[in-house]
């Protein structure tokens, strides 16, 4: 796979221009009163077959197999059970450290910078208070009472109208299908979200948890460690027959990913070109401080990790960058962890020289669990969205010490839950909206950037992992044979 990183960048500058390109003649076309030319709507048409239909389905289709063949083929490899939890619990520590790292990043970086305070912003708030002076008049007018009480502080009634009215306007919408899945994830406590996206999950029928789309990473993960833990406990006379069916499948998954990234370039291409033509660059202008921000946090989270991977991991910058590029790579176009992670695996393995004893075992539990760059991200976007609105009829919450506590834990927990796929973090940012009683139909207005911004927290999250994998293989060394 020598050059192939080069070729993957060449496919991202190339597909960034085209998408350009294309999304040029579109908006002529839009703005000349005509329908979008033929030509243009084939092209994109050709794209999302290439990119996201093609390269993306390839790697999805293999990681449900993956995740299961390396957690056994890992399990089954170390030299004793025992090996496993000390593995396993310096993995988890790594984990919560790096996790808190990225939230309070995160808070610095938005509590500092304010991009809610900024003029695109008070932009949005202010046609968001005419728009709710006009609300209003339409409660009175309809309901027959007035919105305020004699305080001039809006009534429960007005609020649970306003809610109602907001909320469906919101599915009506354009963004209607992704504002759905928020709404879906309302009204759910921290303890909800424990029992029903980590403790359900783990205890799935392994088959389902293998079939369904995407897969239960986590379920996957709990009976893979189920299944490796009892070979081992067995021992090689009995279980080696299934034994070795995981490593021999484990070492197939690693060659068809081979395979599948020849077509890395082309489809990287095809998929930035897709995404460019589809958005253009104007979605950056009332939100380009709230996107620096996140990027801006990211940017020094990731200085953060490149320390550690020194510090801990023994592993300098330009080693780990080399190492870790064509993963960091598709993970920032795929915009999905467990799409990227074949690649990261044999990244990991193959150009860091981690064991696959603890990397088989680590990053199928990192992509699905440990999201530094999610994580930074739900904090931020929750309290750019109170900077912007906070103190309107329906936004009545201020930043508090407690409220920021909250957002800190929530957006942890947030992190956790999430899917390792495209957009899965502005879906459990509802969690920490609505524990701090932020209504969700304020979240759409970062709908339009969530794509770009999730190119920069998937890589990052992709990035943490790794750097997980070669911490933990180096204070294990020596121990696993
Ligand atoms: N796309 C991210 C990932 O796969 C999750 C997110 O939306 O933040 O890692």
């Amino acid at each position: 796979m020598k050059k192939l990183h080069n070729l993957i960048f060449l496919g991202m500058i190339v597909g960034v221009a085209v998408g350009i390109l294309l999304w040029w003649f579109k908006r002529g076309a839009i703005e000349a009163g005509q329908p979008t030319p033929g030509w243009v709507e084939t092209s994109m048409w050709w794209l999302d077959l290439l990119g996201p239909t093609v390269f993306m389905g390839a790697l999805k289709m293999i990681i449900a197999p993956l995740i299961l063949a390396s957690i056994v083929a890992g399990v089954t490899s170390l030299p004793s059970v025992q090996e496993l939890g000390s593995i396993g619990w310096k993995t988890l520590l790594y984990y919560i450290g790096t996790t808190t790292v990225a939230v309070a990043l995160g808070l610095i970086f938005v509590l500092v910078l304010q991009p809610g305070e900024r003029a695109g912003s008070q932009k949005v708030r202010e046609s968001r208070v005419a728009e709710l002076t006009e609300r209003r008049a339409e409660y009175s007018a309809s309901q027959g009472q007035a919105a305020l009480d004699a305080q001039g502080k809006p009534t429960g009634e007005y609020l649970a109208w306003l809610n109602q009215r907001e909320g469906s306007a919101a599915s009506a919408g354009s963004d209607a299908r992704k504002f759905a899945q928020l709404a879906g994830a309302e009204e759910r406590s921290a303890g909800d979200v424990f029992k029903d996206d980590i403790v359900r999950p783990l205890l799935t029928n392994p088959f389902t948890s293998l079939a369904a789309s995407p897969p239960n990473a986590l379920g996957i993960i709990f009976f893979g460690l189920l299944l490796g833990i009892a070979c081992a406990v067995i021992g090689h006379e009995t279980a080696g027959p299934v034994i070795r069916f995981f490593q021999g499948l484990n070492a197939v998954m690693m060659k068809i990913t081979g395979w599948m990234m020849s077509i890395a370039p082309v489809a990287i291409g095809c998929i930035m070109a897709k995404l460019v033509a589809e958005n253009g660059p104007e979605i950056f202008e009332s939100l380009g401080w709230y996107c620096a921000t996140v990027v801006g946090g990211i940017a020094v989270h990731v200085a953060f990790l490149f320390g550690v991977a020194a510090t801990l991991g023994g592993t300098d910058p330009i080693r780990l960058w080399r190492g870790v590029r064509e993963a960091w790579m598709i993970a920032f176009t795929t915009r999905s962890s467990a799409a990227t992670l074949p690649v990261t695996i044999e990244n990991v393995t193959r150009k860091l020289g981690v064991s696959p004893k603890v990397a088989n075992f680590s990053l199928p539990l990192g992509a699905t669990m440990n999201m530094d760059g999610t994580a930074l991200y739900e904090g931020v976007a929750v309290i750019f969205l109170i900077q912007t609105y906070g103190g309107l009829d329906d936004v009545s919450i201020g930043l508090t010490a407690i409220s920021t506590f909250t957002i800190f834990i929530t957006a942890v927990l947030a992190s956790v839950g999430a899917a390792a796929v495209p957009n899965a973090g502005l879906v459990t940012m509802v969690l920490v909206a609505s524990a701090v009683h932020l209504p969700i139909y304020y979240i759409p207005l970062i709908f339009a950037v969530d794509a770009v911004l999730d190119m920069f927290r998937t890589s990052t999250n992709v990035l943490g992992d790794s750097v997980g994998a070669v911490v933990v293989n180096r204070l294990e060394r020596g121990k696993l044979g």
